[in-house]
């Protein structure tokens, strides 16, 4: 009975999900071979033990985000998420909510957007009333020109 390795298929690791193992384990120097689909939409092949050992994270475009996973952690390590406008917190009716619009340690307003997936840095401003009206602009106009 031949022994098999956990089956990990539908796990994530970073940006990578295991879709199907390509290979047996007897190949390829005793490694298990893994088809993965990262985040981007590339499919890649990762040896089993780089995925579980969080070795590979992604098919390489990782590093190419950094800036935008920068911002990702911006947003849930800061947490001070300015809200859109004062005194009328959280209005349901206002979809973008406050997101995008973040209060950073040294006093300046880094403003971003989501779209498409991605985060769009649109900038940082002095002010709170800079940042939200950039961040409004972004989010009025139906053609993001940052974006591209
Ligand atoms: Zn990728």
């Amino acid at each position: 009975m031949r022994k098999k390795k956990e089956d990990i298929k539908g796990n994530r690791y970073g940006k990578l999900v295991a879709l199907y193992a390509v290979s047996e384990s007897d190949e390829n120097g005793g490694a298990e071979v893994w088809r993965c689909r990262c985040d981007c939409g590339s499919e890649i092949n990762v040896l089993y033990p780089s995925l579980i050992s969080g070795n590979k994270k992604s098919c390489g475009c990782l590093k190419e985000e950094s800036q935008q996973n920068l911002l990702e952690r911006l947003e849930l390590v800061d947490g001070t998420c300015v809200e859109w406008l004062e005194g009328r917190k959280r209005r349901v009716d206002n979809k973008s909510g406050c997101k995008g619009v973040y209060k950073r340690k040294s006093g300046k307003y880094t403003v971003s957007i989501g779209f498409k997936k991605k985060i769009i840095y649109l900038g940082t401003y002095e002010s709170r009333d800079e940042a939200i009206e950039a961040r409004k602009k972004a989010d009025s106009s139906s053609t993001i020109p940052w974006f591209r």
